[in-house]
C-alpha cells in the first residue's frame, strides 16, 4: 500500500513531456528538421564560458571542501556574494542571513509554501500560472485559489483579485516575467497590487506575504522593466534561480530572500529553513553554490531570446494570431484558433508537426504556449506551418 496521492502525482500524464516524446518519435520518421518543437522551457543558449572555467578551477583546487556538505542555508561566503550583488543592483541592504540557498526556484517555492501554510490557509495565484504551483501548494497543505486571467494583456484582473481575498489568505504568488505568457507586470500593476495587499492585511490584522517567483528576472526585452518587488511591498519574499539567467537548470541552484522588512522575518526565515529540513534538501549543491555566486553578475546571451521573439511575434500577428506582447522570459501565449485549446494543439501536432502546449494546464484555456528558447532556424522553418495552420481554420 502506498500513498494514493503520491502515486497519482508520480503517474500523472505530463502533456509537455508527452509532446516532447512525440517530437522525438516523429523526428525519427520525418527528420528532426521537420518537427517544430515548442514544448519545453529548457534554455537553449549556453552558459557563459566563465561558468565552466570557474567550475574547473574549483574542482582542481587541492584539498578543497567543494564536495562536502555546506551549512544548511548555504555557504556563508557564497551568500555574501549573492547579497553583495543584490545590494549593488537593487540598492538594498541585504545580508547573507536573509538568504537561504535552494535546489532551484521549485525548492524555493516549496520551502515558502511549507513555511507559511497553517491549516485553512489559502494561497492565491494568477492564471496563467506555472502548473507546478498546484502541486507545491497542495503538498504544503494549503488551498490554491486561482484568479482568472485578464485576457487582453495578461496583467491582473483586480476585481476578481479583490473578491478572492479572505481572512484566510496567507500568500499571493506573482511570476513576472511570466511562464507561460511572457508578460511582464508593469509598475502600475505592481503598485496597485501592493496597495490592495496593504489595505487587506491591515483589515485582516495579519500579513499577506507576496511570493515573487522570478527565475526569468533577467530575461527582459527592450522597452520593458522588471521592478524590484520588495521596494513596492514590504512583505515580499523573493524566490530566485540560476536555471534561466545562467542556463543551468540541471545544476539546481536558487535562493529564497527574506528581507528584514518582512513582518516576523526571523520567524519566516526560520520556518523556511525548517521546511528545507523537513523536505530533506539538506543543502543546495556545494559546487554550484560557489560557481553561481562567483558568476552571479554574468548571464548567458539572453538577447538571443528577444531576437527569436522579434521573428515570431510579428509573423504570427500577420497571420492573424492574437499574441499578447511578451516583455521577457521565452514564452508566447497566443489564442488558439478554436475555443478548445486541446483540439487546436492536437491539430497543430497531427497535421503540421507543430508542438504547442495547451493553455488549459496553465489555467487559461483557449490559448497555447510556445517555448521559443529554440534554434532560430527552427523558428524560421516553422512559419509556413503556422500559416498553414491558420489557413486551415478559414
Ligand atoms: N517558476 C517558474 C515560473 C518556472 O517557469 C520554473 C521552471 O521552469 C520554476 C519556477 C522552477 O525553476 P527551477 O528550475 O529553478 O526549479
Amino acid at each position: 500500500m502506498v500513498s494514493q496521492a503520491m502515486k497519482n502525482l508520480g503517474t500523472a500524464r505530463s502533456v509537455i513531456r508527452e509532446l516532447f516524446e512525440y517530437g522525438n518519435q516523429r523526428a525519427a520518421v520525418v527528420g528532426r528538421e521537420n518537427v517544430y518543437d515548442f514544448s519545453l522551457g529548457n534554455p537553449s543558449v549556453a552558459p557563459p564560458p566563465v561558468v565552466n572555467e570557474t567550475a574547473i578551477r574549483l574542482l582542481q583546487e587541492p584539498n578543497s571542501p567543494i564536495h562536502a556538505y555546506t551549512s544548511a542555508p548555504g555557504d556563508y561566503a557564497a551568500r555574501q556574494r549573492f547579497a553583495d550583488s543584490l545590494n549593488r543592483r537593487f540598492q538594498g541592504n541585504y545580508k547573507p542571513e536573509q538568504l537561504y540557498l535552494t535546489v532551484g526556484a521549485a525548492a524555493s517555492l516549496c520551502c515558502c509554501f511549507h513555511a507559511l501554510s497553517c491549516p485553512g490557509d489559502e494561497i492565491i495565484v494568477f492564471a496563467p500560472y506555472f502548473p507546478e504551483y498546484s502541486v507545491f501548494i497542495a503538498g504544503a497543505g494549503a488551498k490554491m485559489v486561482v484568479i482568472p486571467p485578464e485576457m487582453e494583456h495578461f496583467q491582473i484582473d483586480f476585481d476578481a483579485f479583490e473578491q478572492a481575498l479572505t481572512p484566510n489568505t496567507k500568500g499571493v504568488v506573482i511570476n513576472s516575467p511570466n511562464n507561460p505568457s511572457g508578460v511582464v507586470y508593469s509598475l502600475e500593476t505592481l503598485q496597485k497590487l501592493a496597495g490592495i495587499l496593504k489595505e487587506k492585511a491591515a483589515q485582516y490584522g495579519h500579513p499577506i506575504y507576496l511570493i515573487s517567483d522570478e527565475p526569468y528576472r533577467e530575461i527582459v526585452f527592450s522597452g520593458f522593466q522588471v521592478p524590484w518587488v520588495p521596494h513596492l511591498y514590504e512583505d515580499t519574499i523573493v524566490c530566485y534561480s540560476y536555471s534561466k539567467s545562467l542556463s543551468l537548470p540541471g545544476e539546481r541552484l536558487g535562493y529564497v530572500l527574506v528581507p528584514d522588512q518582512v513582518t516576523d522575518s526571523a520567524d519566516v526565515y526560520a520556518a523556511i529553513a525548517g521546511a528545507g529540513r523537513c523536505l530533506g534538501y539538506v543543502n543546495a549543491p556545494s559546487l554550484f553554490q560557489q560557481v553561481t555566486s562567483l558568476c552571479c553578475e554574468e548571464t548567458s546571451d539572453l538577447a538571443f531570446y528577444e531576437r527569436n521573439a522579434n521573428i515570431l511575434v510579428p509573423a504570427l500577428r500577420e497571420m492573424g494570431y492574437h499574441v499578447p506582447q511578451p516583455g521577457g522570459a521565452f514564452y508566447l501565449f497566443p489564442r488558439s484558433l478554436e475555443p478548445d485549446d486541446l483540439a487546436f494543439s492536437e491539430r497543430a501536432k497531427k497535421d503540421f508537426d507543430l508542438l504547442l502546449v495547451p493553455g488549459t494546464g496553465f489555467g487559461a484555456p483557449g490559448h497555447v504556449r510556445l517555448a521559443f528558447c529554440v534554434d532560430t532556424g527552427m523558428i524560421e522553418r516553422s512559419l509556413p506551418k503556422f500559416k498553414a495552420l491558420a489557413e486551415s481554420y478559414r
